[in-house]
């Protein structure tokens, strides 16, 4: 079978200034993705590659460019997870990582745990030599502009649809040439946010899961409203009731926005390689590799097409 990977750049009102540089970023972020299954990687390698290249690239708030709390801090979340075997890893409120997503990867593959937090995360990868970083070189000078003019107002979670706070997510998904799919996600939260929030990201079922038998899918959005509903599960379950993995997005989107009034995004794809990006917010950088080429967008409906040249 051909292999598939969809990445996201957060759902949200992208401002115009930034909207060449997110869907630029995500149209790369799946170019490397896909040369790890090009050459024969799997799922897992490949969302973790294609997540490191959006982290790296501060347009998006992940890893560099991360937005800051209500204390002027930074809190970074991340999860990854194998659909072959449910095997996950996350870890939230973490402070001068450059790469969560590698991190919540060490954490499934080198402890018996799930989840680690704060500063037991801290300490683990210190434990195994993952490198750090000083955090003020995760802060842009954009974003310290933006946080000094939201800081006086109350905390930037209460946000709800069509809002203009920041939160750009980064994530992906993706299914290998021989059928298993992984999804990851990565995030600095929501501006703002009350120091010590975590949200769906690293929260299985959440902000991400990922299982050979229905899909995987990684989520961006109000995350409280996405923890509310346990969107990822919540589409995966309308996939398991032969619902397309369009339709099931859809449905459980808009499940969101009747339940609690939360606006979101979603990227899917099924062991079969259908796949799709779909989005409540006013926009939603995305981008996808399938064996037609490279497609992307931005805005509600589009979808553009280009022949991939590697
Ligand atoms: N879901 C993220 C959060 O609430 C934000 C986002 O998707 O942009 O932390």
């Amino acid at each position: 079978m051909s292999a598939v990977i969809v990445v996201h750049g957060g759902a949200r009102a992208v401002p115009d200034e930034l909207a060449k540089a997110s869907v630029d970023g995500v149209k790369v972020a799946a170019r490397d993705g896909f040369a790890v299954l090009k050459r024969g990687g799997s799922a897992l390698d490949a969302v973790e590659a294609a997540v490191r290249t959006m982290e790296d690239n501060s347009v998006f708030n992940a890893g560099h460019g991360a937005v800051l709390n209500a204390d002027g801090e930074v809190e970074l979340d991340a999860i990854i997870m194998d659909g072959r075997t449910l095997s996950s890893g996350a870890v939230s409120s973490v402070e001068n990582i450059a790469n969560p997503v590698s991190l919540a990867r060490a954490v499934m593959e080198k402890t018996d745990h799930v989840i680690l937090t704060s500063r037991g995360a801290n300490q683990f990868a210190e434990s195994i030599g993952v490198s750090t970083v000083p955090t003020d070189s995760l802060v842009t000078e954009f974003e310290r502009k933006e946080w000094e003019k939201c800081k006086t107002f109350v905390t930037g979670v209460k946000e709800e649809i069509n809002t203009q706070w920041a939160h750009d997510t980064v994530g992906a998904v993706a299914v290998d040439c021989v059928g298993n799919v992984a999804c990851a996600t990565s995030t600095g939260g929501i501006r703002n946010k009350m120091a010590g929030r975590v949200g769906d990201a690293p929260i299985i079922g959440c902000g991400g899961f990922a299982d050979n038998f229905s899909g995987a899918v990684s989520c961006t959005g109000h995350g409280e409203s996405i923890l509310k509903v346990t969107l990822a599960r919540l589409i995966l379950f309308h996939v398991e009731q032969g619902k397309s993995v369009a339709e099931s997005s859809q449905l459980a989107l808009q499940y969101m926005v009747d339940r609690v009034h939360g606006a979101g995004g979603c990227i899917v794809v099924s062991p079969s390689g259908q796949w799709t990006a779909t989005f409540t917010t006013k926009r939603m950088a995305w981008a996808a590799v399938d064996r037609d080429g490279l497609w992307y967008g931005l805005e509600p409906n589009e979808r553009f097409n280009e022949q991939l040249t590697v």
